[in-house]
């Protein structure tokens, strides 16, 4: 007799459900990401009892028509990728269709959606993944999405979630993740009716960081920046005096996503090696800007891990940048993947001679800092650390090892 029996539909669907959504906060940070996908300048979030009991997120962006406001909620379903030939892009952007379908299937889902330039909107209820009603409404351009009871027919899953404040710290911290990744898109952010902050949309990361993270976060951050052809590194980072006793404060952002990274947060950590104490961590905001197939961010079903093709040059990267940071050095440094060819130095003019015409001679310009010869920097160059060839043995067994990110 035959032991092994195919699980139903409802049960795997159910089983992958719980792989996107773990707790009310992966909820929050899904739906957002569809506002932000949608092209929304504006979106805002309210939360009521740490998201158990009620997610609203309303946004102005391009809305959904009658039959994809249905089709949205089935699994595998996504507007993203086409086809095989958008493969590429699940590896590289992490669309799966999977998300409305997850939450869907664990919730009450209330969708309220017009899509620009459209008539009239559509609203829909599912229950547990099921339409119970599916009617054309009056509504704003844009989608507006609730989520109620989350859990409510998986009592195994209700009963691992914390108290109403831990949830909410949590959904918090996600809505400031989103809200960093994205300073030109507006974000309101309420818990149970209050406001917590409301991002101006204006595109400066700095007054984002401010609004989100407060004055005294912000006030003390310094600038960092590095770019090259295919990376670029920018943000704030703390002085080692405003170091924290946890890594809560460390952000990292990828091509626009809030991202998890051992290999950043290592990074990050070797710059400050010998300014910090044990237990003592530095506090940063940096965004990484790369050629998406240099990354696979198709690690994890929630798409908050990814793999780097070139792991050493990215916390080469970092690590330069940062220090360079720390230093307060002018000149941002350059950020070189292997096979990039360093640029040509600008040519050094020379002296003109005196056997030159008249009204000929141009200024003599100092060579650039590049051009001299080591040991010989003037005062007034800053020093440059030399590129790290190997990274401490003790960070690449951290980082190369798959211990967990904490
Ligand atoms: P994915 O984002 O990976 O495509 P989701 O399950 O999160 O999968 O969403 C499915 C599809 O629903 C999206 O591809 C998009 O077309 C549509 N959608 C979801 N949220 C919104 C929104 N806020 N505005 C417009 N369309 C949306
Ligand atoms: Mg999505």
């Amino acid at each position: 007799m035959s032991v092994i029996r195919q699980l139903s539909p409802h049960v795997a669907d159910l089983i992958a459900a719980g792989e996107v959504v773990e707790r009310p906060a992966s909820v929050v940070k899904e739906l957002l990401e569809n506002s932000f996908d949608a092209g929304a300048k504006k979106v805002t979030i309210e939360i009521q009892r740490g998201g158990m009991a009620l997610i609203r997120v309303t946004d102005d962006g391009c809305g959904m028509g009658p039959e994809d406001a249905v089709t949205c909620f089935l699994r595998h379903a996504t507007s993203k990728l086409r086809d095989e030939y958008g493969l590429e892009a699940i590896g590289t952007l992490g669309f799966r269709g999977e998300a409305l379908a997850a939450i869907a299937a664990v919730s009450r889902v209330q969708l309220l959606t017009r899509l620009r330039g459209s008539q009239e909107g559509v609203s829909l209820v599912l229950e547990a993944g099921n339409v119970v009603s599916n009617d054309p409404a009056g509504c704003p351009e844009g989608t507006t999405i609730v989520v109620r009871d989350l859990f409510y027919n998986t009592p195994a899953r209700l009963k691992f979630m914390k108290k109403d404040a831990a949830e909410t710290a949590a959904v918090t911290a996600a809505v400031i993740r989103c809200a960093l990744s994205h300073p030109e898109i507006s974000l309101r952010y309420l818990h149970d009716g209050k406001e917590e902050f409301h991002t101006s949309g204006d595109g400066k990361a700095d007054a984002c960081v401010y609004t989100v993270l407060g004055r005294d976060f912000a006030k003390t951050m310094l600038p960092a920046s590095g770019s090259g052809e295919s990376l670029s590194v920018s943000g704030f980072v703390c002085p080692p005096a405003n170091a924290r006793g946890n890594r809560s404060a460390q952000y990292f952002f990828l091509n626009g996503r809030c991202i998890r990274s051992q290999l950043l947060q290592a990074a990050l950590e070797q710059a400050y090696r010998s300014s910090l104490f044990t237990g003592r961590y530095p506090a940063c905001v940096l965004f990484l800007t790369m050629k998406p197939n240099l990354v696979d961010v198709n690690v994890h079903p929630a798409k908050t891990e990814v793999r780097f093709l070139q792991e050493r040059a990215v916390f080469d990267a970092v690590y330069r940048t940062v220090l360079a940071a720390l230093r307060g050095e002018q000149a941002p440094p350059e950020l070189r993947l292997p096979g990039e060819e360093a640029p040509a130095p600008p040519p050094v003019r020379q002296e003109k001679t005196a056997s030159d015409p008249p009204g000929n001679r141009t200024p003599v310009l100092a060579p650039p800092a590049a051009a001299y010869p080591r040991g010989k920097l003037p005062a007034a160059v800053p020093r440059r650390e030399p590129e790290i060839a190997n990274m401490p043995e003790i960070v690449e067994q951290l980082v190369f090892s798959g211990a967990k990110a904490s």
